[in-house]
């Protein structure tokens, strides 16, 4: 049998999501956690040419990320790889066709704060509720470290109150399982759920799929993905160790994760396409104080360049003076903001022209039954504390739907 290995670091929500797919499967794996291991950060870039985590193996293999881990299980190549016999190498399709149709009264699609509020109302409302992780337990939360502004909460680590969220949801009987939805199909009643994993039919659903990083879409940006541009500074901070960083962006994640690469980075320049900065005052403060932390101002990045290898420039253009220049630079960490997780939904709900889902003030869609809440339809707030009311009131409205399906009394009524 072969041996797969993986390597991963701290607050990576990829290496999380790669660990979870092996999990899930029952495939035996050994960890390797480079964090503060510079020698073996040093290894990975040796055989794999990448900054970033996680990287995955079998024997000497180098088979890529979690992404590329998903696409080998969904396959039912992992299997073959590893020479494992059995269930375990039959495709996604091939166990779906062989699993009977699952019954639920409440499917929760995605594992952020509003999808685990979602499912404490609705366990407790004694629904049983099936929570579908998606790829990032604990959301946006996942890419951040300290959680500060969610009352009751101060200078929580992100990762503890993520497991909080689990623990508190299961402890009042939300099934969660790490799988991810690939269809559905809201024109019939009880909905139609599919995933990797399985079919479902459920009397109502809540979606809480959250929001994705936005990409600049510039040159070179998708080239040197993993080799010097970064979207998670947590993850891949530690390769750029005494190395010059640019920062794209000017909200609350740009300066946080800024701050958060002066513990690494020689130099971080934060490069924002205006003169005034989008982030929260607090965070504004804690960024002009850092020393290492320097502003480009009105200026955008038009393409990333390298040397075939990995990043060593970035094309920059005054947005005022149109004045160019390349800027020397190791790595980019982009954060301008998210685009919600919608595209599964398109076609079926009513989206705005952001592609948002469009919700009433009881989290309903234009689908009785189906409810969103969180990043998926929230693009003034986007805050975890938001998320979580939406989350919960999300709930009380699916309860409250089903009980009038079902004839029965619901609380208030
Ligand atoms: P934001 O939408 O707040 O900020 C995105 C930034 O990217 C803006 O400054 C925007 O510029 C810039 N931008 C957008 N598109 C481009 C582009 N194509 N090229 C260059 N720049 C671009 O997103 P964040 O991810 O920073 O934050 C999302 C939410 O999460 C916010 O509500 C924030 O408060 C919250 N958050 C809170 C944290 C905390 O409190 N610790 C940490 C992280 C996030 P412009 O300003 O010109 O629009």
């Amino acid at each position: 049998m072969a041996k797969l290995k993986i390597y991963t670091t701290d607050f990576c929500s990829w290496c999380d999501r790669a660990k979870r797919i092996l999990e899930s499967r029952g495939i035996e794996y050994e960890e390797l956690n480079i964090h503060g291991n510079p020698a073996m950060r040093d290894e990975i870039e040796a055989l794999t040419g990448r900054r970033d985590v996680p990287q995955i193996f079998i024997d000497d293999q180098h088979i890529g990320d979690d992404d590329d881990l998903a696409e080998l299980a969904q396959t039912g190549n992992l299997e073959k790889m590893l020479q494992l016999e059995g269930e375990g190498s039959m495709s996604t399709t091939e166990k779906n066709n062989g699993d009977a149709i699952e019954e639920r009264n409440v499917i929760i699609i995605g594992g952020g704060t509003a999808g685990f509020a979602a499912g404490v109302y609705t366990s407790r409302a004694m629904l049983e509720p099936l929570l579908i992780t998606g790829d990032a337990l604990g959301g946006q939360l996942s890419l951040t470290l300290d959680l500060e502004n969610y009352p009751g909460f101060f200078g929580t680590e992100a990762v503890d109150f993520i497991q909080g969220l689990q623990q508190q949801a299961e402890r009042f009987g939300t099934e969660v399982r790490f799988d991810m939805v690939t269809e559905v199909d809201f024109n019939r009643h009880p909905f139609y759920v599919k995933t990797y994993e399985k079919e479902y039919l459920a009397k109502s659903v809540i979606i809480c799929t959250g929001a994705s990083p936005r990409m600049l879409e510039v040159p070179g940006e998708e080239e040197f993905g993993g080799r010097g541009v970064s979207y998670c500074a947590t993850c891949d901070g530690f390769f750029f160790q005494n190395q010059r960083l640019i920062v794209v962006g000017g909200g609350d994640a740009a300066l946080e994760e800024g701050i958060f690469l002066t513990k690494f980075a020689s130099e971080v320049f934060v490069v924002h396409r205006r003169d005034q900065l989008r982030a929260s005052q607090i965070m504004q403060e804690r960024a002009f104080k850092n020393d290492k932390i320097k502003f480009i101002w009105n200026t955008v990045v038009e393409e990333i360049q390298g040397d075939g290898e990995k990043v060593n420039g970035a094309l920059l253009r005054n947005v005022d003076t149109d004045e160019k220049q390349v800027f020397p630079i190791d790595g980019v960490f982009i954060f301008v903001g998210h685009i919600p997780n919608t595209e599964l939904f398109k076609g079926t709900i009513e989206f705005d022209d952001q592609d948002y889902i469009v919700v009433d003030k009881l989290q309903g869609t234009n689908i009785p039954g189906v409810f969103a809440a969180g990043d998926v339809h929230d693009h003034i707030f986007r805050q975890a504390i938001t998320a979580g009311g939406a989350g919960a009131a999300a709930a009380i409205s699916a309860e409250k739907f089903i009980a009038e399906l079902e004839n029965r009394s619901y609380p208030g009524q």
